[in-house]
């Protein structure tokens, strides 16, 4: 490149650079409501295409059942497979425990916001364009899919200030550490979940969820099978994907995970129910893979036992049979959206709205 072009490029750099610095020590988020939510929203459509004709939007819609669907094997990796097994074997004399299958909107409301308040704070906020990516998408995937509406328009509100005072166009090197700083603190401002999910310290308590990656599970859970979820489980995957790898405050979680995520079972995921399906699989290796871990070390916590997920007793149509193990891939997806379609559910403050398999 000619000595010229570049330095009128670096100038160009440092006008954006004065730019932004000074919108993101004035911006605060009371103004993020001021940007049209359609601008954003095209904005947000390049990150998710909205899908094509996918087969799991009219599954999930149209409550009805196709019966060839539920005779379907799902296909699991001999390793996992296995591990079910003598899982579903040991279960099968004992009853489910139950307070593993509620599920309470509030549990996932306060998940969701405590995701948030990891993700903004200063000390640990992350810097640079691949972050602001899995922001975005974490965000986005949040906006469009999320059970609680005023998690939605939360997420909403994020986007719309992150897209002011953190424009794409920047490189890595238009910006620094002072930038990240202000920017953490003025996140720190915003509520994920709303005034009322409130996420302090000693101030909130789960209902069924004894702790974050609970909570953590079924948001990602119910979101996966949101009815009005308008993108491609492709992008949920790479919503997920970013929300580990720059987010996830569970440090041995995350290498774990990304391992998982590795795997090239997750390329063939394309539609929503594709997406549902491997995220179902994935809890299941965390399960077995924690299960041998706290029967080593005796470690389990009493009434949540790390099986194979669900509980027969639990599914009677997941199963096509338990010995040898076959899936049913439609009883799976079924069991899915009717224990986490918690869409048009509202948790009302102190109260919550759940559902008790
Ligand atoms: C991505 C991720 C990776 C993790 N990795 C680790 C790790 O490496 N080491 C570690 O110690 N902890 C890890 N954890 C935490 C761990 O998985 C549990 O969240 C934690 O032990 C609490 O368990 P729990 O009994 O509350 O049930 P959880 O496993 O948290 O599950 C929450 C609820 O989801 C439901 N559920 C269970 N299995 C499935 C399934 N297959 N599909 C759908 N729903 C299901 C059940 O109703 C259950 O009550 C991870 C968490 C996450 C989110």
């Amino acid at each position: 490149m000619a000595p010229s072009a570049q330095t009128s490029l670096r100038s160009g750099a440092l006008v954006v650079l004065f730019l932004v610095a000074h919108a993101c020590a004035c911006a605060t988020p009371s103004r993020a409501n001021e940007i049209s939510k359609s601008d954003l929203w095209t904005r947000v459509e390049t990150l998710f295409p909205p899908r094509d004709q996918d087969d799991s939007l009219v599954a999930a819609t149209s409550g009805g059942e196709d019966v060839e669907e539920f005779q379907e094997e799902l296909a699991l990796p001999s390793g996992l497979r296995g591990q079910m097994e003598d899982s579903l074997r040991e279960l099968r004399d004992k009853e489910a425990p139950e307070g593993m299958y509620g599920l309470s909107l509030s549990d996932v409301e306060i998940a969701t916001a405590l995701s948030f308040k990891h993700l903004v704070s200063p000390s640990t906020f992350e810097a640079g364009k691949e972050a602001r990516d899995a922001l975005m998408r974490w965000q986005a995937w949040i906006a469009k899919s999320h059970p609680s509406s005023r998690c939605r328009e939360g997420a909403w509100g994020v986007l719309s200030f992150v897209d002011e005072v953190w424009p794409e166009a920047l490189e890595d090197s238009d910006l620094k550490p002072s930038f990240y700083l202000k920017l953490a603190k003025n996140l720190t401002k915003l509520k994920q979940c709303g005034d009322e999910v409130k996420v302090k310290k000693g101030s909130f308590s789960f209902e069924f969820c004894k702790e974050y990656t609970c909570g953590l599970w079924e948001t990602f859970h119910a979101m996966s099978v949101s009815a009005s979820a308008d993108m491609p489980g492709s992008s949920m995957m790479a919503a997920l994907r970013g929300f580990i790898d720059k987010f996830f405050s569970c440090s041995v979680c995350r290498s774990h995970f990304l391992e998982v995520l590795a795997d090239e079972r997750t390329r063939a995921v394309r539609s929503t129910k594709d997406f549902a399906l491997w995220l179902w699989e994935a809890h299941n290796v965390v399960n077995m893979r924690l299960g041998e871990e706290e029967e080593e070390r005796g470690t389990g916590v009493p009434g949540r036992p790390k099986h194979a997920f669900p509980h027969p007793k639990k599914c009677d149509r997941c199963y096509l049979s338990e010995d040898p193990l076959k899936v049913s891939k439609g009883g799976v997806h079924s069991f899915l959206k009717s224990r986490y379609g918690l869409g048009g559910a509202e948790s009302t403050a102190g109260g919550v709205t759940k559902s008790e398999l």
